[in-house]
């Protein structure tokens, strides 16, 4: 027998409904690129969001087009996310810190008919237009008093103008709730880079799953302040939670240093933040220089790389500010645990806290996750069994956007290419990761890229490039490397080989020169042995 209840489909349009009904007087507050603070309500998000629906209509977006933006966190992309997905078109958040050639790869894979970005990335776009061979449109996220004078950049197009000229009437279309809403890509572990393309109702639960009380805990009573940015895995998914709950949202723009986001932090009263460690460790030293502290925030989010126990420990026992330890991939929307304790652990003493707040913490519902042995058989929760992590559930990826890599999963399972122990409390802890990237300071660097461009100087055999232990970056890129015979390269003149040719913090921060580099029975570099012999090179 079926249940008898509406059937309605879970869209992304909703959340702003929602929000524009409910808490159409709540606040947003952005740090505009152009320097000044921008604030306005719900309700006039709504309203611009439907303005610019209209303005894609008059630029032929139609569903399922990709619209690209390159923007921080600000009120104009909040628009777009919004408008863009709303309208049934598909959102494609394009990272800004790759290099032109990466982004101009990734625009043209995933087929970009429009592009929406933030002025500081005129030279990135400039550099990307007469490459890219699906943009028809540019458009620079400014009103018209700050256009660029001068461009190479043709028919460039002016955001405030477009919205201007457009009615507030949209009504926000109704269709499947499997339709595509964003995209985003990832390096994934091989290859090139792949997208993860979410849908409406993938979106819609994993809201509701992030804003839950166990998991980061989104109210109407809180000021939310998400330093990832938004073109990071939709600065994991805080945008559309602070609409479902009525949040103030306080949107950093590129002011990311520790003194700017404290000055936000204190100003607009923020009670929640998220981010990568590194971020965190600028904030804490501005704050500890200069005998500050919090006086509204409670709670920090921080994922994406593993957060240092130190960390936790200063922001808990200095400024009384609770770590909550995350982890999620962009391929699972991100979240998948975060470390939120069970009352009988809230009895335990500080230092036995600490070190399980230091695990990456347990499943939300809705993702369902085991750790399994070579031979792929699942290994007991014990906390003590390390084996590869799989995950499933309705915001895990099924696929990569068009097929990319062939089907990822293994039994219904997304293998995350983390390695991990989960306790008997059901708390996954990260130990290593069987995948070949280097993640520095919340960002990866594809290995691949950094060994192809090495071996492409006339004097290298063979090269390695491994992710180093690093005090601030975490991780950095470490190149092993076998000279050819005769050959009297050095670090310098190999690094130069690089300039150009990758953005500048792909750049390796050292070269180990060796004799031989370990192959495994295929042929295959077994990097997991450099990764032993040096994984400590650049802390010495
Ligand atoms: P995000 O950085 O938003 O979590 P990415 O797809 O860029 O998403 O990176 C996912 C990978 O980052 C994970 O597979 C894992 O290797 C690493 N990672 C994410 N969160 C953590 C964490 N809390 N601790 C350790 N590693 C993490």
């Amino acid at each position: 027998m079926l249940g008898s209840m509406m059937q309605q489909p879970l869209l992304v349009s909703s959340l702003l409904t929602h929000a524009e009904r409910h808490h159409g007087e709540q606040e947003i507050v952005s740090r505009r690129v152009e320097g000044d603070l921008h604030r306005y309500t719900f309700a006039q998000m709504a309203s611009r969001a439907r303005r610019l629906a209209n303005a894609l209509g008059a630029l032929g977006v139609k569903p399922g087009t990709r619209v690209a933006t390159l923007a921080w966190n600000g009120h104009r992309h909040l628009e777009l996310y919004y408008a863009v997905s709303g309208s049934g078109a598909v959102l494609h958040t394009l990272n800004p810190r790759l290099h032109p050639d990466q982004v101009t790869w990734i625009a043209d894979d995933a087929e970009d008919e429009v592009i929406f970005f933030d002025l500081s990335f005129l030279p990135l776009v400039e550099a990307i237009a007469p490459r890219a061979r699906t943009l028809r449109h540019y458009i620079a996220l400014t009103d018209r008093a700050h256009m660029p004078a001068q461009t190479r950049i043709p028919n460039l197009l002016c955001y405030e103008d477009l919205l201007a000229t457009q009615l507030d009437r949209f009504e926000w279309p109704v269709f499947d709730e499997n339709t595509a809403s964003s995209l985003c890509y990832t390096s994934g572990t091989t290859g090139n880079p792949k997208g993860a393309l979410y849908s409406h109702r993938s979106t819609v639960l994993h809201t509701y799953a992030i804003a839950l009380p166990d998991s980061l805990s989104c109210s109407a009573r809180d000021v939310i302040l998400p330093v990832v940015p938004m073109f990071h895995v939709n600065a994991w998914g805080l945008p559309y939670a602070a609409c479902m709950v009525g949040a103030k949202l306080v949107l950093p723009g590129p002011f990311l240093d520790g003194k700017s986001l404290h000055t936000l932090f204190e100003g607009e009263g923020v009670t929640m933040s998220a981010g990568v460690p590194t971020v965190w460790q600028g904030l804490l030293a501005h704050v500890e220089a200069n005998n500050l502290g919090f006086s509204t925030m409670r709670r920090t989010v921080i994922g994406g790389s593993a957060c240092p126990p130190a960390m936790m420990q200063a922001f808990q026992e200095r400024y009384d500010v609770d770590v909550l330890h995350a982890w999620g991939m962009t391929e699972i929307s991100p979240l998948g645990t975060a470390c939120t304790l069970k009352p009988r652990q809230l009895r335990l003493p500080a230092q036995a806290q600490l070190a399980l707040k230091s695990k990456q913490g347990r499943v939300v519902f809705g993702v369902d996750m085991k750790i399994v042995g070579e031979d792929g058989r699942e290994l007991p929760r014990d906390g003590r069994a390390a084996g590869e992590l799989l995950v499933r559930g309705p915001w895990v990826v099924s696929r990569y956007f068009k097929g990319a890599g062939g089907d990822p999963l293994v039994d219904g399972w997304f293998p995350t290419g983390d390695v991990a122990t989960i306790d008997a409390d059901g708390f996954m802890q990260i130990t290593d990761r069987s995948k070949d990237v280097i993640k520095s300071g919340g960002e990866w660097i594809g290995s691949i890229d950094l060994e192809n461009i090495a071996m492409s100087h006339p004097e290298v055999a063979m090269a390695a490039c491994i992710a180093a232990r690093h005090p601030k970056w975490d991780e950095r890129p470490l190149l092993v490397v076998v000279r050819k015979p005769g050959s009297t390269l050095d670090r310098e003149a190999l690094l130069a080989h690089f300039e150009g040719r990758i953005a500048k913090w792909w750049t390796p921060d050292d070269v180990v020169f060796v004799d031989a580099i370990p192959l495994g029975a295929t042929g295959k570099m077994l990097k997991n042995k450099l990764r032993e012999q040096f994984a400590d090179h650049l802390l010495q």
